[in-house]
């Protein structure tokens, strides 16, 4: 375990069905907030990796881009946003954004034809080949994540964070944005060995952490999670209870089957219990 993640791992895609529990020893990535710097290395080296710009390192260096926080876009897996601290104004905090690799992946709960699937290696994979564009994902993802190629007229895809799952399981490296990380602030290893190191931090160092570790329950837990040493919800992370997505949209697609409702009518029964499930959250 390291910032530079574990070597020479075996990553084979062992595809678990929707909705089994997940593999305990799945993989995933620590971010610790109180380290990051705001580089924005892990953009370049997200985008370089996966064939989304050419823009050179110096391009990234562009620090009025944190005026107003970001979503991630077809064009950009990864973003990373700062949170001013009106208590410390000199010391904002930088927060990295990508997919969470949902332990029960709501996304992959709502696509009908499987083109994503949460993997036992901890990454929640997309098959461009299967999608066939209903973008049901964008509407169940709690966290936002999922974007589409509008501009792409003839062959658009829904785009995430893959958890650069083909370099990872061929290279055995860790994922590209952990590799470039220059203050080793995210930590790649077994989702298992993770929640010890943070443990860990946590009980050495309290003054510096909050002792909550993000993602660990939220939405019955994720691959990726997160220390902060501020409330999540000034870093723009969302709060959630510990209840997983699909156990409110799965009777919704069992009742397709079962009663055959047509499609965009998922879709608007999605979009109606996700903001359901948004005001219950809220009243908790
Ligand atoms: S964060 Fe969203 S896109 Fe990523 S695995 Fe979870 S539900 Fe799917
Ligand atoms: S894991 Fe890979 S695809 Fe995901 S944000 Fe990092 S570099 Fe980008
Ligand atoms: S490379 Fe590391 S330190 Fe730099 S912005 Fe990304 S997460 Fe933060």
């Amino acid at each position: 375990m390291a910032g530079a993640g574990v070597a020479g791992v075996s990553l084979a895609p062992r595809a678990a069905a929707n909705g089994e529990s997940p593999d305990p020893e799945g993989f995933g990535v620590l971010v610790d907030t109180t380290e990051c710097i705001g580089c924005r290395k892990c953009e370049w080296s997200c985008a370089q990796a996966n064939k989304l710009s050419d823009k050179p390192l110096e391009a990234f260096e562009d620090t009025s881009v944190f005026e107003s926080p970001r979503r991630m876009t077809a064009g950009a897996y990864t973003v990373v946003n700062r949170h001013a601290d009106p208590e410390n104004p000199e010391k904002p905090t930088f927060v990295k954004a990508q997919c969470m690799h949902c332990l029960r992946p709501a996304c992959a709960s709502a696509c009908l034809v499987g083109a994503l699937r949460r993997q036992d290696n901890g990454a929640v994979s997309y098959d461009p080949w299967k999608c066939m564009g209903c973008r049901y994902c964008m509407v169940a993802c709690p966290f936002q994540v999922p974007a589409y190629e509008y501009n792409n007229a003839l062959t658009p895809v829904v785009s995430k964070c893959s958890f650069c799952f083909e370099r990872v399981r061929d290279g055995g490296g860790p994922p590209a944005c952990v590799d470039m990380c220059p203050p080793m602030c995210l930590t790649f290893a077994k989702r298992g060995e993770l929640l010890e190191l943070a443990r860990g931090k946590i009980a050495t160092n309290p003054g510096r952490y909050l002792n909550h570790i993000y993602g660990e329950h939220e939405l019955g837990g994720t691959s990726w999670m997160y220390l902060t040493s501020r409330p999540v919800t000034e870093l723009g992370l969302l709060e959630f209870g510990e209840k997983p997505i699909p156990e409110y949209t799965e009777p919704l697609q069992h009742g397709i089957f079962k009663y055959g409702l047509p499609p965009m009518l998922l879709f608007g029964l999605l979009a109606t219990a996700m903001k359901t499930f948004d005001s219950k959250e809220e009243e908790e």
